[in-house]
């Protein structure tokens, strides 16, 4: 059985949309989301309501966690972007609607560790790093600038740890290392026994790697390995934009970032 993970939606229901009809289209009926459902885009209802609909389980991001609670350590941009979605679940009309969404967001955990369906490979799944699961990020400059924090990092790893938060897809292995989907055969990464990674997703609403289609991985048990192939999907990304646009409390960077994916 196959599993999608996706991660930092960001309110950007156009790109969710596609993602969640790419993974259909592969027959994968085990959906998963590691946060930042919400926060920057203009859509945030239809993706908490797509989430919960779609996803068997989430998690809590840094961005869910700031409209919920209180926007921390945000620039002036993301504080505004947080407040303003909070308005909007606020101005939904119906009590017990308004309700339900609250409420799942108030359920949202920080941290899972499971096994995906035909595997025994632990997996810990976290928004930002096995260490502080909200908020700290893990850059592929680490594996060269920060080799303590990694060491620290992989230390909290049984096996396989699946994260997002910097929007950027890829493999961290051991040694440490980074590798960007590109750099594996075909997109795909292959966990060997007594193998340790960290796998970065990427965004499904706003990618930093350059690329500007969602990011979305695929795992599978396969022979008693696991299997990660990373994907990409194609999406209206001038619709999301001219909605960023339109609404005076998102910054129009948040949506000319979209056409380049930085
Ligand atoms: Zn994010």
């Amino acid at each position: 059985m196959q599993t999608a993970v996706i991660s930092d939606i960001h309110g950007n229901a156009e790109a969710l949309r596609a993602v969640l009809a790419d993974i259909s289209s592969r027959g994968i009926e085990r959906i998963i989301c590691l946060g930042d459902i919400i926060g920057y885009g203009p859509e945030p209802l239809e993706c908490v309501d797509l989430v919960a609909e779609k996803c068997a389980w989430s998690l809590m991001g840094n961005h869910d966690f700031g409209v919920l609670y209180e926007p921390t350590n945000f620039n002036p941009a993301a504080s505004s972007a947080a407040y303003w979605t909070r308005e909007q679940f606020d101005a939904e009309p119906d009590a017990s609607r308004r309700a339900q969404r609250y409420d799942f967001l108030g359920r949202l955990r920080v941290r899972v560790v499971e096994a995906p369906p035909g595997s025994d490979v632990s997996v810990l799944a976290v928004h930002g790093s096995p260490r502080r699961p909200i908020n700290e990020y893990i850059f592929p400059d680490d594996v060269m600038t920060a080799v303590d924090k990694m060491r620290q990092i992989f230390d909290r790893i049984d096996r396989l740890a699946i994260v997002g938060h910097t929007h950027v897809p890829g493999v961290f292995t051991d040694e440490p290392d980074f590798y960007s989907p590109e750099e594996l055969g075909r997109g795909v990464y292959t966990l060997m026994t007594e193998e340790k990674a960290v796998i970065n997703v990427g965004s499904v609403g706003q990618p930093r790697d350059h690329d500007p289609r969602a990011s979305y991985a695929i795992m599978q048990a396969e022979d008693g390995e696991l299997r990660i192939e990373f994907a990409r999907v194609e999406y209206d990304v001038a619709r999301t934009a001219e909605m960023i646009k339109a609404v005076p409390e998102l910054s129009d960077w948040l949506g000319e970032r979209l056409y380049e994916g930085r």
